[in-house]
């Protein structure tokens, strides 16, 4: 390759929604140089940053479970039913509600379900599994 006549660097970002902070989504890096029959040459190279879910897709939000921070797509973001915490897939839990379908739930919330149907009527609820979701 000859001489870099031109570099071009072109960084996609995207504004994350909880933090405000700036994220890189994909660098593009291009350099235009001289050869030696007389031509410009232009080399590319395009580098994505996944998601921490490793998805691809546009950017749902940061997960607020503790110690984990995870930023993923929208598919794979949610918040929880109960206290309105927004989550990553590893850290939902699914679980299948006769009247609601089925709703997302974080750690905590999913615990306190489990212990108050312990003791209330709808304990048959409770016989149904909780369902990891997997992708
Ligand atoms: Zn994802
Ligand atoms: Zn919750
Ligand atoms: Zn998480």
């Amino acid at each position: 390759m000859g001489k870099p006549i031109r570099r071009k660097k072109i960084f996609q970002v995207t504004d994350d929604i909880r933090t405000g902070q700036e994220r890189i989504l994909e660098t593009t890096d291009e350099c235009d140089s001289l050869s030696k029959a007389g031509s410009i040459d232009t080399v590319g190279r395009v580098k994505k940053f996944f998601m921490d879910c490793g998805c691809d897709g546009p950017p749902g939000g940061r997960c607020h479970e503790d110690g984990c921070g995870a930023i993923v797509c929208q598919t794979c973001f949610g918040h929880c039913a109960g206290c309105q915490k927004p989550l990553c897939l590893e850290h939902s839990w699914f679980v299948e509600s006769p009247d609601r379908g089925r709703i997302r739930l974080c750690r905590h919330c999913r615990d306190k379900l489990v212990r108050k149907e312990r003791w209330g009527k709808i304990a048959r609820f409770l016989l149904s599994p909780f369902v990891r979701f997997e992708e």
